[in-house]
């Protein structure tokens, strides 16, 4: 019988648990037996209690569940030949030779390096004595699976990851709900939303709350942007407008590569000798990834899960290493490092030329 592990790892996204749930049950479904590795690769090195047979019931009520039961951690061990070796052992004693990962591209991409050292681990174990070459002959190849689990929607290859849309929800709320005291006082708010490279949070906030401007990393601004959003807001004031919405990024860069803060955006709206607005601070932080997913990241956790499932089945010991995507609404599975290098090259937020022309919806783009 089969034994299909699962597990979260990097950081926690809304839909995690749909995907956990869809891939245990996908998998008894199949015939097989299903496992969970708890706390990421933590759980892998650590083995014994830290992987644990799934029963059907195990994973009921999942779906509403919001971040990851099964817990995710940062884990240094795995960046070390050494850690996983140690994981491999005790994926073994588990009899586990397939793995489904729900992480970042930090995770799917220790989860390539795995499968790839994989055969040289078991070489190494045996010849150590840590496990006896009968106990390994039926563990030749490794199976494993990426889906990608990420508030920032940060992989090319795939229009979602599992957890934006809950994420990108959760920020316009908070918009709105800072709209409302933002326009009593006529204030100014800059907002500070997640994305240390990608800025896809951000500029589709922008997009749905019609913000008045956005910084973003994949579009580091021009010298003259401080010119260019005062004189945006300026305008939008003059228009009448009683609030100020300002989006920044984490990563929000000038083009010398110098991070834009929103205390310094901060600061030049409220600047007397400018606009002198009455001008806040909100920084969203974890909230952004808190709470339950979105009917959206339930159903893409739960199609990706099952497709997942399938996808481990069928691997072939020379295909590379995939991941499952969804692209134009189709569930797919796609190469997974082609995707990780393409992300690296490509800003993904910035080949939506659709979405920056939606930025220029604001009043001060029209002509009277
Ligand atoms: P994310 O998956 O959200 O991108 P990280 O980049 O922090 O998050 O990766 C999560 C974990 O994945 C790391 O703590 C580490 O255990 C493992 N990992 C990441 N990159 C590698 C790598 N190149 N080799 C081995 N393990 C890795």
């Amino acid at each position: 019988k089969k034994k299909i592990a699962i597990m979260t790892s990097g950081g926690d996204s809304p839909g995690m648990n749909a995907a956990v749930r869809a891939c245990v049950r996908m998998a008894i479904h199949m015939g097989c037996d299903a496992y969970c590795v708890y706390e990421g690769y933590e759980g892998l090195v650590q083995g014994g209690d830290f992987i644990r047979q799934m029963d059907w019931h195990d994973v009921r009520g999942w779906l509403s569940e919001g971040g990851t039961l099964i817990g995710t951690a940062r884990c240094m061990a795995f960046f070390e030949r050494a850690g996983r070796l140690t994981a491999a052992k005790n994926m073994i004693l588990h009899g586990i030779d397939a793995l489904i990962i729900c992480g970042g591209d930090g995770s799917l991409t220790g989860a390539d390096r795995f499968r790839a050292e994989w055969p040289s681990l078991l070489e190494e174990l045996v010849r150590k004595k840590e496990l006896m070459a009968d106990q390994v002959e039926l563990y030749k190849h490794l199976n494993i699976v990426g889906l990608v689990g990420s508030i920032d929607n940060d992989l090319s290859g795939t229009d979602a990851t599992i957890g934006c849309y809950s994420a990108l929800a959760r920020v316009c709320y908070a918009v709105d709900l800072i709209e409302a005291t933002a326009s009593s006082h006529s204030r100014a708010f800059v907002i500070e939303v997640m994305g240390r490279h990608c800025g896809w949070l951000a500029l589709m906030a922008g997009v749905a709350t019609g913000a008045d401007f956005i910084f973003i990393p994949e579009k580091p601004r021009e010298d003259n942007w401080r010119e260019e959003m005062c004189g945006i807001v300026h305008q939008h004031r003059k228009r009448g407008k009683r609030k100020t919405i300002v989006i920044i990024a984490e990563g929000a860069l000038d083009k010398e590569g110098n991070k834009i803060t929103a205390e310094m955006v901060k600061d030049l709206l409220a600047d007397k000798q400018g606009l002198g607005l009455d001008t806040r601070v909100t920084t969203l932080g974890h909230v952004q990834r808190g709470g339950t997913a979105v009917a959206y990241d339930r159903m893409l956790g739960t199609l990706q899960g099952v497709e997942a499932v399938k996808a481990v089945l069928e691997a072939a010991p020379e295909t590379p290493t995939c991941f499952i995507a969804i692209t134009e609404n189709k569930i797919a599975r796609k190469p997974l490092m082609q995707a990780v290098q393409d992300t690296k090259e490509v800003a993904k937020a910035i080949e939506r030329q659709d979405f920056q022309m939606a930025m220029s919806l604001r009043d001060a783009e029209f002509e009277e």
